[in-house]
């Protein structure tokens, strides 16, 4: 049974499956997903225990892209109804990082629409960054799109302690999501947020018409840059993108895919992001007991979430504490018997195939 043998691999030997492994494991019919389900939350608590983190992000320059994306609706190319500004004050920043504070996350986002930053711009996000460890004391992650070299060895000596750059989707898929850019130009800035000190924040969205075998693809494309976190997103089609009409995932493709993610990357926080709630609905507890172990509380960058009082009644309900703190190095503290312990395992190499 290609379960057992995951199971066995990943929990008895500890060693990365190939891909191979993870095909056979997904060629299963649903119907097997208990088993797959139940894998993968074995291997999320063998590898990284029972907590979850929690982030929230700010969309801190809306709209007004130059790029292409085709799921995005801050895209300049696309005709859609959301909120075009500038960098917003320094003042509504710091709001949002108490705010962040006071809904329990413990690590806070700055995002902005852009290419990549200018000057200017990187400027205005250096002060924001000192501004919210000053009044908060939140561990800041940026996504600010494509960096050079001197721009993520500035974020990084600024105390940034976590970069996001989505790959968005497999290498293949790619060019028909975004041609603007590059896989590659991402694979680039991703390794040079990891090259310049920081925590690599690396994941991307699933549901935008790549198939099962392309988005195991995407998960092994993925744990190859070794990613300290996978935000995994879900479409929820935009209007006016042009994945406008795009059906979404069934719940139990989603289950399915961020069960799979686990199997490939055993010890990254596997972070439910944007389209949980649109295409998990109900079964939104079940993505935490299929092996992610993080959330966006609050809302998304386009889209509104749910409040974050409701993702706390489902952690108390599934017995999952708040980890105190966004990973690698530090530590957690048990919430029933108050013991301190290391928050993350050292990770384990990648199997590539020849
Ligand atoms: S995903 Fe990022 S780079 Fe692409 S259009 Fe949207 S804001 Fe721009």
């Amino acid at each position: 049974m290609p379960i057992a043998a995951a199971e066995h691999a990943l929990l008895e030997e500890r060693r990365s499956l190939s891909r191979s492994e993870v095909a056979a494991v997904a060629a299963l019919p649903l119907d097997h997903l208990p088993d797959l389900v139940a894998l993968a939350h074995r291997v999320r608590l063998a590898y990284c225990g029972p907590e979850v983190e929690l982030e929230s992000l700010i969309n801190a320059k809306s709209g007004a892209c130059p790029e292409d994306c085709a799921f995005c609706s801050q895209s300049a190319r696309f005709e859609s109804d959301v909120d075009v500004y500038p960098f917003l004050d320094l003042d509504e920043v710091v709001d949002a990082a108490r705010a962040t504070r006071d809904a329990g996350a413990t690590q806070f986002c700055i995002v902005v629409a852009v290419r990549g930053p200018e000057e200017r711009l990187l400027a205005k996000v250096l002060d924001a960054v000192d501004a919210v460890h000053r009044e908060t004391g939140l561990e800041v992650a940026c996504s600010l799109g494509l960096l050079t070299a001197t721009q993520a060895e500035r974020l990084s000596a600024a105390g940034v302690r976590r970069y996001n750059h989505n790959l968005e989707t497999c290498r293949d898929v790619f060019p028909q999501i975004c041609t603007t850019h590059t896989w590659q130009d991402r694979v680039d800035t991703a390794r040079l947020a990891t090259d310049a000190g920081m925590e690599l924040c690396c994941g991307g969205i699933l549901g935008m018409g790549e198939t099962l075998d392309q988005r195991i693809d995407f998960a092994f494309e993925l744990a190859a840059l070794e990613p300290c976190e996978v935000p995994i997103n879900l479409l929820d089609p935009r209007p006016g993108t042009p994945l406008s009409d795009q059906p979404t995932l069934s719940p139990r493709e989603a289950l399915q895919a961020i069960a799979l993610f686990r199997l490939v990357m055993p010890s990254a926080w596997l972070r439910l992001a944007g389209g949980r709630e649109k295409v998990l609905g109900e079964l939104q507890g079940m993505g935490l007991l299929a092996g992610a172990n993080a959330l966006i509380v609050g809302n998304y960058l386009t889209t509104t979430g749910r409040p974050a009082q409701a993702d706390h009644d489902l952690l108390d309900a599934l017995g999952m504490p708040v980890a105190d703190g966004p990973g690698e190095g530090r530590f957690v503290v048990d919430a029933g018997g108050g013991h301190a312990r290391p928050a993350r395992r050292p990770t384990i190499p990648v199997h590539v195939e020849s």
